[in-house]
């Protein structure tokens, strides 16, 4: 498949699209980044690496770091994880409350907010500093040691984390944190402040497409059923309460962040990352969805 052809084709069908949408505002520092930019890559598991635009460009992950974090807190937990964190779509926005009241503070799923927080309560659990134990992490996935947090953006999100915090109060009262809140926002606002460009985090994927095998090492990191249950997730999880119409649209496993990046994969084959930093109203990126659906309609590659 020449995927070189078909990213140019996909920029030049979104020139009109790029720019529109509207970036995160509600964690201060994002604001300030251009909703000009464009990249995306795709990196197959033997290693080849197709790339346009802005693909190299570092950039805040935000919530794409909730599917690396759950990778790890399965390391340490295993099944027994899904006792505090649901596996069902929110059909809500990704920093709600409502549901937590009615499942006793139990999260629907691990890609929204909510989940996440437990994710990184559990991250603080097993290491002394866990934002450098994912930062490790994704280092060794994207295979370069030049992957850090950002600490503005980390600093912005904490300080305006009103709302996370009455998430994480209102789960620690039925029990289901078990760090101090404090700490466990600190941990969550690192991981979502991560910085990787799209052909990073493309590389980083490649073992979920590959059976939870990293193709460079040949390292097993999940079981072929944790990986597959994984993508499960994303399908059904991962873009918020869009979930529904970007299955529709686009057709594979995928994690977005509202800093604008969306990664999806095409199991068997690749990781495949894009990022325009304007969203539409989910929290999604506005034109990386429509490259994403473009994509898999040039090539053919989805999941049905
Ligand atoms: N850091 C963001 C938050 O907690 C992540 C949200 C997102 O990317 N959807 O609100």
């Amino acid at each position: 498949m020449d995927y070189s052809a078909i990213l140019h084709e996909i920029r030049e069908r979104l020139a009109p699209v790029i720019g529109q949408g509207r970036v995160a505002s509600y964690i201060p520092e994002l604001a300030t980044v251009s909703p000009q930019h464009f990249g995306m890559a795709v990196v197959c598991i033997d290693g080849t690496v197709h790339s346009i635009g802005d693909a190299d460009v570092p950039f805040s992950i935000q919530s794409i770091s909730k599917l690396f974090t759950l990778v790890m807190a399965l390391q340490c937990e295993g099944d027994a994880l899904w006792q505090r964190i649901g596996r069902e779509p929110s059909g809500n926005p990704f920093n709600s409350l409502v549901q937590l009241e009615h499942e006793h503070g139990k999260p629907r799923n691990p890609f929204i907010n909510a989940g996440a927080l437990v994710l990184s309560d559990i991250l603080c659990t097993r290491y002394a500093v866990p934002e450098t134990a994912v930062v490790e992490f994704l280092r060794k996935l994207a295979g370069h040691e030049n992957i850090h947090y950002d600490r503005r953006v980390a600093k912005s999100e904490r300080d305006t984390a009103h709302r996370n915090a009455a998430m994480a109060y209102f789960m620690k009262s039925f029990g289901n944190l078990k760090n101090p809140v404090g700490q466990v926002l600190d941990a969550y606002c690192r991981h979502c402040a991560i910085e990787m460009s799209c052909i990073d985090l493309a590389r980083a994927v490649t073992f979920l497409a590959n059976h939870g095998v990293l193709p460079r090492s040949g390292e097993r990191l999940l079981t072929a059923s944790a990986a597959k249950r994984l993508n499960a997730l994303m399908l059904t999880c991962g873009t918020y309460d869009a979930a529904g119409d970007f299955a529709f649209r686009v057709g594979l496993p995928a994690k977005s962040g509202v800093g604008g990046g969306i990664l999806a994969l095409v199991p068997g084959e690749c990781g495949v990352c894009v990022w325009s930093p304007g969203l539409e109203p989910s929290g999604n990126s506005l034109a990386g969805s429509l490259a994403l659906e473009t994509f898999t309609t040039l090539t053919g590659r989805s999941i049905f």
